[in-house]
């Protein structure tokens, strides 16, 4: 670089992860996430498979297993990992426990995204200490067909009151923004891929074939 270079101020880098049962994963989670990825740029996006999901039945596939399905879809893809910390963690999976847990691993200055589809924004305010999420990780609503935001009550105004004007003020600091990201709309659903398997339909094309050929192996749905 010449002396007369301009010196730029240096990049802060994005991570997110983003949470889910997957069960089991497909490719509505996955292209969401590479696109998100992409439009954000961020270094890495985690795949946070929930051991035992807090506000749902317990799933009818274990939690490894339901892990085990989100690494064969992520392997090849670099920027895409699979986060099995829940997997170690006795107890509902809490995800403030798992964003303290990534806080306390990144340092504080990292900036951390949480990605939530808009259909679990609607019962947030059930979560476990909901409104400390933001104390630890920005988060990022992504789009889903069929769903909308909460336009009143308590939910509504906690996004009005911490939604950014644009995705750059995720790097300026580690956490504390809300930003709504519209994605490629793809109306697919775990349960949907669960009915057909378990109706002997085909699932064929709606998830990877790697995780659908264990889902056969291990009987999983039928
Ligand atoms: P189920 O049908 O069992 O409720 P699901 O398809 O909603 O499962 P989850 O694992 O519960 O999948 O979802 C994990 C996260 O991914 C949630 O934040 C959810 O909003 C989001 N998500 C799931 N499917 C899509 C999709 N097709 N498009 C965008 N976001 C999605």
């Amino acid at each position: 670089m010449s002396a007369s270079s301009p010196s730029y101020p240096p990049v802060a880098s994005l991570v997110g992860v983003f949470g889910g049962t997957f069960n089991p994963v497909h490719y509505g989670h996955l292209r969401s996430a590479l696109e998100l990825v992409e439009k954000l740029k961020l270094e890495q996006l985690s795949l946070l498979p929930s051991a035992l999901p807090p506000h749902r039945d317990a799933p009818n596939c274990s939690a490894e297993r339901r892990a085990e399905m989100v690494h064969l879809a992520v392997s090849g893809e670099s920027r895409l990992v699979c986060d099995a910390r829940e997997m170690q963690r006795p107890g509902k999976s809490y995800t403030i426990d798992s964003l303290i847990e990534l806080r306390g691993e990144l340092g504080a200055q990292q900036s951390l995204c949480m990605v939530l589809g808009c259909d679990a924004v609607q019962d947030i305010a059930m979560w476990h200490r909901w409104q400390e999420l933001l104390d630890w990780a920005h988060i990022v609503i992504i789009t889903r067909p069929g769903w909308q935001l909460p336009r009143t009550g308590q939910v509504a105004q906690w996004l009005k009151t911490h939604q950014l004007e644009s995705s750059a003020l995720l790097r300026q600091r580690p956490f504390g923004g809300i930003i709504v990201e519209e994605l490629r709309p793809l109306a697919i659903s775990s349960t949907e891929i669960r009915d057909l398997l378990a109706s002997g339909r085909s699932a064929r094309y709606l998830l990877p074939q790697p995780v659908l050929d264990y889902i056969q192996t291990h009987k999983l749905y039928c």
